[in-house]
């Protein structure tokens, strides 16, 4: 146990595990380390995007079929376990569900932290990955996401936060998956080649092409992790489009194009061995692990 390597991953909703960091969890499981999956909300607030689906019944049992959808996800990325932490989904910036007494951003921050903590301290990983501060998707529940995970980080080393939550454990890093400018325009200009309506154009219309993003570490996908992560995704199908733009790259294009999940390190205990490393756990040696 005490050599194992441990990942942490926390997701605000069930399919963010999915659309990010599937093929580096799928990665890690393979190579036998015990990976947890924290999802946040059930997603409550999710449309039926896949109109094949979309019909009353659907809607009406979408949190139960979206926690079927998950734990499908979580068993083909290889996850060990899912903890929900059970909140609701806040629903998109500014809308009605804001404000509901239940929903994730509305809810104590101490009280989300302290959760996180506990779990960080019961599992100890090396690594955890959360979320950066969003700046292109500003989603309340990935911003609360990004909040409370930097604060668990450093809280779950800390005796004196969280006595309850048992004995301190010090993860060696926190990541943040990122997509990068350079890394959409690539598959933007591969969708327009094709004659494809590209989903991309809206975002990088927005985004100043000068602005410094900082990415540390790159997991490399394969043939095999790329198919895992789609599968994952497709298995999330009220919630993707089969025909959607997910979908339109042919593999062996990503593979060309787009190769990696990038993260950006937003803090560190041990630090990296290099600017940019290709492993999150690169350098976490016998007494780190
Ligand atoms: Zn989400």
């Amino acid at each position: 146990m005490e050599s194992q390597r441990r990942l942490v991953v926390v997701h605000a909703h069930p399919d963010d595990e999915a659309s990010k960091t599937a093929g580096t969890v799928a990665t890690y499981s393979d190579q036998g380390a015990r990976c947890v999956l924290v999802t946040a909300t059930g997603g409550e607030e999710g449309e039926v995007l896949n109109q094949a689906l979309d019909n009353p019944d659907t809607r009406s049992r979408l949190p139960e079929i979206r926690r079927m959808e998950l734990d499908a996800s979580v068993r083909i990325l290889g996850y060990d376990e899912l903890v929900l932490l059970g909140y609701r989904d806040s629903g998109m910036p500014d809308s009605e569900a804001n404000a509901r007494s239940d929903a994730f951003v509305r809810v104590d921050e101490d009280e989300v932290v302290g959760r996180l903590v506990e779990i960080i301290r019961t599992e100890r990983p090396q690594v955890v990955i959360g979320y950066d501060d969003h700046r292109h998707y500003q989603h309340p529940d990935h911003l609360r996401v990004h909040v409370t995970t930097i604060a668990a980080f450093e809280a779950a080393g800390n005796p004196e936060r969280f006595p309850e939550a048992g004995p301190i454990w010090e993860p060696a890093r926190l990541y943040a998956p990122k997509f990068s400018r350079a890394a959409l325009s690539r598959m933007h200009d591969a969708l327009v080649n094709m004659g494809e309506d590209s989903p991309f154009d809206r975002l990088l219309e927005g985004w100043d092409p000068s602005e410094i993003e900082p990415i540390h570490a790159r997991i490399r996908l394969t043939p095999e992790t790329l198919r895992r992560a789609r599968e994952a995704l497709r298995a999330h199908a009220t919630q993707v489009d089969p025909d959607g733009f997910w979908f339109k790259v042919p593999p062996d294009l990503i593979l060309e194009l787009n190769p990696y999940e990038e993260y950006e390190l937003l803090a560190a205990r041990v630090p990296q061995p290099a600017e940019i490393v290709g492993d999150l756990f690169a350098g976490l040696d016998e007494r780190h692990i």
